[in-house]
C-alpha cells in the first residue's frame, strides 16, 4: 500500500542538545525550563540568565546543573555566588556577564530577556551560529533588518518562539515565497477589546493586567492591552520573514486558538492552531526540526463550540496604526516606535501616565523623530542601540507635557 510520504528523522529526534535560556526566571523562561524538565536527559543547561531574582535563577541552576548563570543587575553577584556555594557553576553579573551567557558554546538558545535590553546577548548567540529561538521581539523591532542579516551572514537559525509567528513559520512550508499574497496574524483583542474609548483612557494598571487568554509578563501583558503588541508583532513579522506592510494583516480573534495563517496565490489559506499556551511554540522550536511531546492541554473544538472574528479598531487602539506607520517610514522609525513604548508603559506601571497616554507618547516621540531630521538607515547593533537610546531620552522630555494633557 502506498501512501503520502511523512517526515520520519529518529537518529536526530535522539541528538542531544546543549542549551541556554536568556531570560530563565521570566514568563517564557518558565515555559522553557518546564520542556526542558520534562526530558531531562535530552538537554545539557549552559547558561542561565535572570534580571535580579537570584534565589530563582540559583534554584534553576542547581536543578539543571547549568554551566554558567549571569544576573543583569551588578550589585547581586556576591549574592548570586553565595546562593551558590558548594557548586561548580560560573557566575557573572552585568549587562557583559548577559552578553558572555548568549556568547557560550550552547547549539540552541531562547532569547526570552524582555525589551530592547535583550539585543546584544540575542546577537552574541546569532554571531557564532547558533539555533536562537526568539521570544524577544522587541530586540528584533530595535534592530530591524540588520538583526535578520547578522543571523544570515553567521549562519545562525532563528525559530520564531512568538506564537503567531511560530504559527506563520508552520504555515510558511506550504508554499514558495512567490506564491504567498498575505499573511494573518490573530491578535485576542486583549481586555479592552470591547470598551469605549473613554474607558481605555481611564484603564488602571490592575485591569491592564488582566488578560483573558494568555499568561505572561508585566511589560508584554500591558502591550496586550494598548495592542501595541500586535503592533510589534506586525513589525516582527515584516523583519522575519520579509514581508512589505501591506502583506501583513492582523485579524482580532478573541479565542486565540488560531494564532497565525498565510494565504497562497491558489486563495488556500493555511493555518496553525492550538490551546493558548506558549509552551506549544517553544516545544516546536526545542524540537525542530523535529517534533516532541508537548505538555499543553490538546484542542478540543467541540469544547469551545466557536472562533470568532473581528477587524481590528485603529481608533481605539492607535498603537496598532503607529506600527504601520513606522515599518512604513523604516529608517530607525520601528526602533523609535519601541523605545518610546519602553519609556510609556514604564511610566504607565508607575502611574505617572493614563493608559491611554502611551499611545500618544509613542505618536509625539515618532513625530518630534521625524521632525528633527533624525530618520537614518541602522547599519549596526551600535547604531540601533543608540537610536533606542536617543529615542528614549526624546519620549522621556515629552512626558510631563503629555502626562498633563487631556486625551
Ligand atoms: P518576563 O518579564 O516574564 O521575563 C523577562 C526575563 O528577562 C526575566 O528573566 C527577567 O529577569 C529578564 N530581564 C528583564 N530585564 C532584563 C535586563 N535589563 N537585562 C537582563 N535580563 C532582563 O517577560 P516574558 O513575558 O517572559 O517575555 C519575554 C520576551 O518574550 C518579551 O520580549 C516578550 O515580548 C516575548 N514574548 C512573551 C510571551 C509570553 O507569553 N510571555 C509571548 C510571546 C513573546
Ligand atoms: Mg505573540
Amino acid at each position: 500500500m502506498s501512501a503520502v510520504p511523512l517526515r520520519n528523522n529518529p537518529a536526530s529526534a535522539l541528538r542531544k542538545r546543549t542549551v541556554s535560556v536568556l531570560g530563565a526566571t521570566g514568563s517564557i523562561g518558565d515555559s522553557t525550563m518546564d520542556l526542558l524538565r520534562a526530558d531531562r536527559d535530552r538537554y545539557e543547561v549552559e547558561a542561565l540568565t535572570g534580571n535580579n531574582n537570584v534565589e530563582g535563577l540559583a534554584k534553576l541552576a542547581r536543578e539543571f546543573d547549568a554551566k554558567f548563570v549571569a544576573v543583569a543587575d551588578p550589585a547581586r553577584l556576591s549574592e548570586l555566588r553565595e546562593a551558590l556555594a558548594g557548586t561548580a557553576i560560573e557566575s557573572g553579573a552585568g549587562e557583559s556577564a548577559i552578553i558572555e551567557a548568549g556568547a557560550r558554546p550552547a547549539d540552541w538558545v531562547m532569547a526570552a530577556v524582555s525589551g530592547a535590553a535583550g539585543l546584544k546577548p540575542a546577537l552574541a548567540a546569532v554571531d557564532r551560529g547558533a539555533t536562537v529561538a526568539l521570544a524577544n521581539k522587541e530586540c528584533l523591532v530595535c534592530a530591524g533588518d540588520f538583526f535578520m542579516d547578522r543571523a544570515t551572514a553567521a549562519g545562525a537559525c532563528i525559530l520564531p518562539a512568538d506564537s503567531e509567528h511560530n504559527a506563520l513559520f508552520q504555515a510558511l512550508s506550504s508554499g514558495n515565497r512567490d506564491e504567498l499574497t498575505r499573511v494573518i496574524i490573530t491578535a485576542s483583542g486583549g481586555p479592552f477589546r470591547t470598551w469605549a474609548a473613554a474607558d481605555i483612557e481611564q484603564a488602571t494598571l490592575a485591569q491592564a493586567l488582566k488578560h483573558p487568554n494568555w499568561s505572561m509578563g508585566q511589560k508584554i501583558t500591558i502591550d496586550s492591552a494598548s495592542m501595541m503588541n500586535k503592533g510589534l508583532e506586525v513589525i516582527e513579522a515584516s523583519y522575519l520573514f520579509a514581508l512589505e506592510p501591506d502583506e501583513i494583516d492582523v485579524l482580532v480573534h478573541p479565542q486565540s486558538i488560531i494564532h497565525g495563517m498565510v494565504e497562497f496565490s491558489d486563495r488556500s489559506v493555511v493555518a496553525q492552531l492550538g490551546a493558548p499556551d506558549m509552551r506549544t511554540p517553544i516545544a516546536h522550536c526545542l524540537g525542530w526540526p523535529d517534533r516532541i511531546a508537548g505538555p499543553a492541554a490538546k484542542l478540543d473544538l467541540v469544547k469551545i463550540g466557536q472562533l470568532t472574528f473581528e477587524a481590528p479598531d485603529f481608533e481605539r487602539f492607535p498603537g496598532l496604526r503607529l506600527a504601520y506607520d513606522a515599518l512604513r517610514t523604516g529608517d530607525g522609525a520601528t526602533t523609535v516606535y519601541n523605545a518610546a513604548n519602553e519609556v510609556a508603559v514604564a511610566a504607565f506601571v508607575a502611574q505617572s501616565i493614563r493608559f491611554g497616554a502611551i499611545a500618544r507618547l509613542v505618536e509625539a516621540t515618532m513625530n518630534a523623530w521625524v521632525r528633527g531630521g533624525n530618520l537614518a538607515p541602522l547599519t549596526s547593533a551600535d547604531d540601533a542601540i543608540a537610536v533606542d537610546h536617543n529615542a528614549r531620552n526624546m519620549a522621556r522630555s515629552l512626558l510631563p507635557e503629555i502626562a498633563a494633557k487631556a486625551s
